[in-house]
């Protein structure tokens, strides 16, 4: 997703639990994944190229970092918030760049509004039809460059990233539900973490003591 559907959603979902200090941390390292060298070759990033497993390893072991950084002494929750950002990141790509939100859709049979879409529906997250976009060499990093973009979208395939992925308003009715599961799983993986921690580490962790 752009930058700042990251930062919106981000405090959107967080902004009642943590100091500004913290936030801005969180949200740093979050927008940070997608700097130029973690853009490629980095799918665990931004669950591209249908790397689920790979994905949720990855942001096991980023909630593994904030879980050491409050069970070691004299580690500063720096190190935690950073690690949450990363984290974050992913959770909030898987819908932007899955078929997530297509599949859900396609199993209500009222219409839906994008507040109602439920993040971790465990029927789709096993399916054999879930799959995310898979980047294309050179034409993916081409669809950056706008004015060629409807000449490259021509020759895309339509598993690429440029045909699925929902990152802006651009790409239609979806985005609005990318961003409420989005917003929704962010608030999900706060909670984990609430369960994790014991109250003393929460407090330091959400920097309001
Ligand atoms: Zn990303």
């Amino acid at each position: 997703m752009k930058r700042e559907y990251h930062i919106e959603m981000t405090r959107e979902a967080l902004g009642e639990h943590f100091s500004e200090r913290a936030l801005q941390v969180i949200i740093k390292a979050n927008i940070n994944q997608d700097r130029l060298a973690g853009m490629f070759f980095h799918d665990e990033f931004h669950f591209d190229n249908n790397a689920f497993d790979k994905g949720y390893r990855y942001m096991n072991e980023q909630r593994g970092y904030v879980l050491a950084t409050f069970i070691g002494t004299g580690v500063s929750p720096i190190v935690a918030w950073q690690a949450f950002g990363r984290l974050l990141h992913s959770a909030q790509d898987f819908y932007a760049h899955s078929n997530y939100v297509t599949l859900w859709l396609d199993e209500q049979t009222a219409s839906s509004s994008s507040g109602e879409i439920e993040p971790l529906k465990k029927d789709i997250l096993q399916s054999p039809k879930l799959h995310s976009g898979k980047v294309y060499f050179p034409l993916d990093l081409m669809y950056y460059i706008l004015p060629i973009r409807p000449l490259v979208m021509k020759v895309l395939p339509k598993d690429s990233h440029g045909w699925m992925n929902l990152d802006s308003p651009e790409q239609g009715f979806k985005f609005d539900y990318a961003i409420r599961a989005a917003v929704k799983r962010t608030k999900h993986e706060f909670e984990i973490l609430q369960k994790l921690l014991t109250p003393e580490m929460m407090a330091k962790f959400m920097d309001k003591q």
